[in-house]
Formats: C-alpha cells, sequence, structure tokens
C-alpha cells in the first residue's frame, strides 16, 4: 500500500517538528512546513537524512493564501494526494486585554485561525476528490477554558475548535475526519518566558506531575491518524491539569 502523505504547518520546530519527525520515522511520506526558521527546517531535513529518511521541507507563511496555494500545489504534483493535514502553525501572546492592538488581532487570528481556514481549503478538493483525509487541528487548552493575558490567543483557539466540530459534521459523509488536540503545557520555544519558579508552581497543579513533551502530542496524533471513526473531537493533552 503506498504509504500516506501528510502535510503539517509550522513543522521547524516545537510540537510540529516532533510531530513531522516521529510520522517520518514510521513511514509516512512528509511535507514539512516553517515560514521562518529555515536553518532548522534544514537541520530536522538532515537530521532524518542521516537515519535514511527523506523529507520535504517548504517555506510558506500560513497567513498568505497565495503562498498556502502553491505549497498544497506542489505536494499534489509530487505526490498527487494528501491523507493528512495538520494545521499546527502558531503564535501566542502575554498582554493585558487592554494593551492588545489591532495589529496584535489580526496577527494571531491570521496565524493561528485563518492558516487553517485556509490551508483546509486548498487541501479539501484533493481530499473529496479521493473519499479519505483526516485533518488535525492543534488547538490549546486556553481555547476551552480561557486564559487571562492571552485573549486573543484563546479566541483563535476557541475558534479552531468550532471549526473542527462544523467540519466534521459536513465532511463525515466524505470519509473526512476532522479533530482538535488541545494541549496544557507542552515544553517548547512558546513556552521559554515561564521561569522555573512560575513552571514548577504549574507543575503542582498537574495530576501527572510534570509538563507534557511535544512527542506527548505526537503519539496522538499518530493514533488520530491510524483511527478510523473518531471525529469531531478536541483531545486536551494536559497530565489532567485541566478536566472538563
Ligand atoms: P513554537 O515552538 O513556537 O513553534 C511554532 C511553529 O509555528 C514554528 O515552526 C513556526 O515556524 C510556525 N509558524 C508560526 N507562524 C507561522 C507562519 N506564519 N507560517 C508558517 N509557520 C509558522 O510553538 P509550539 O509550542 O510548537 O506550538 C505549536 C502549536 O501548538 C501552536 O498552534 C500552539 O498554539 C499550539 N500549542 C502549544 C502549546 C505549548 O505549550 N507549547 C500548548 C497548546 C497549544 P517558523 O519559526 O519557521 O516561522
Amino acid at each position: 500500500m503506498k504509504s500516506k502523505v501528510v502535510l503539517i504547518t509550522g513543522a521547524s520546530r516545537g510540537i510540529g517538528r516532533n510531530i513531522a519527525s516521529t510520522l517520518a520515522r514510521k513511514g509516512y511520506i512528509i511535507v514539512a512546513n516553517y515560514n521562518k526558521s529555515e536553518k532548522q527546517a534544514e537541520d530536522l531535513k538532515q537530521e532524518l537524512k542521516e537515519e535514511n529518511i527523506n523529507i520535504d521541507i517548504y517555506k510558506a507563511d500560513v497567513q498568505k493564501r497565495n503562498e498556502v496555494r502553491e505549497m498544497v500545489s506542489y505536494v499534489l504534483n509530487k505526490y498527487g494526494k494528501i491523507d493528512v493535514l495538520i494545521n499546527n502553525a502558531g503564535i501566542s501572546e502575554s498582554k493585558m486585554f487592554l494593551d492588545e492592538t489591532d495589529e496584535d488581532w489580526n496577527n494571531i487570528i491570521n496565524t493561528n485561525l485563518y492558516s487553517a481556514f485556509c490551508t483546509t481549503q486548498e487541501v479539501l478538493p484533493n481530499m473529496i476528490h479521493n473519499k479519505n483525509g483526516c485533518i488535525i487541528n492543534i488547538s490549546s487548552i486556553w481555547g476551552i477554558v480561557g486564559a487571562s493575558c492571552e485573549t486573543i490567543y484563546s479566541i483563535s483557539k476557541a475558534g479552531i475548535d468550532a471549526m473542527t466540530k462544523s467540519l466534521a459534521k459536513e465532511l463525515g459523509p466524505s470519509n473526512i475526519r476532522v479533530n482538535s488536540i488541545a494541549p496544557g503545557i507542552i515544553d517548547t520555544e512558546m513556552n521559554s518566558n515561564l521561569g522555573t519558579e512560575e513552571l514548577n508552581q504549574i507543575i503542582e497543579e498537574i495530576p501527572l506531575e510534570r509538563i507534557g513533551k511535544t512527542l506527548d502530542v505526537s503519539k496522538c496524533v499518530n493514533w488520530l491518524i491510524e483511527d478510523d471513526y473518531t471525529t469531531g473531537q478536541i483531545i486536551s493533552i494536559n497530565g489532567g491539569w485541566i478536566i472538563t
């Protein structure tokens, strides 16, 4: 059987990068998108090449429709299909609500939410034609419970979750499953602003007594790809920190 083709946005660093290497090692065909971190993306490709695994890396700003369209065309021209789309690219914030600007709104909403809308629209015709697809949106627990000083971020992630639920209903008859993974705190550069004391306080609140690793998210992604009957779900990987 021909391997599944997986497109991952924001795969140069953090969670997306670990998803790319984990799935590549399992034999999936990987196209790893990046935007600013070219060196990290090249390093990822090289790291896997040393294990005799080839992946594609592709530069595109997922806020921009034309760049997303060219990226999707590249994948379809090369592999003829996209089986799995992982909308992972994202940025965070730390600001009081009254200090937020229109520029912050546009930047966060476009990177975290519009990107998923736009990339999914570009990929879907091929999935619908094949009557097969798996879309995984990386949202956040803050989209479920809200975060102080991260209002726009929380809005963007709640939006992603609403998109997941709506599309699961619309696309189920086309055999396309759509799910969100809503992580708690995962050890990536996104949390580099947290000091040791702050991290220890958070860990005290987590029943599994640690913050998450990128691999914790990748394992869930892998399970969702292999599953057949889960759709429209928001799966929170958070060590029991938030139980809704
Ligand atoms: P990260 O380490 O900061 O990595 C972010 C990734 O997104 C990078 O690869 C970056 O690529 C990419 N990206 C940002 N803007 C982009 C754009 N315009 N076009 C294409 N790629 C873009 O963050 P992370 O922690 O891995 O976060 C990944 C996802 O998980 C995000 O959606 C985040 O909201 C979500 N999440 C993270 C946590 C956490 O605790 N870490 C918790 C919940 C949810 P370049 O550097 O190449 O531009």
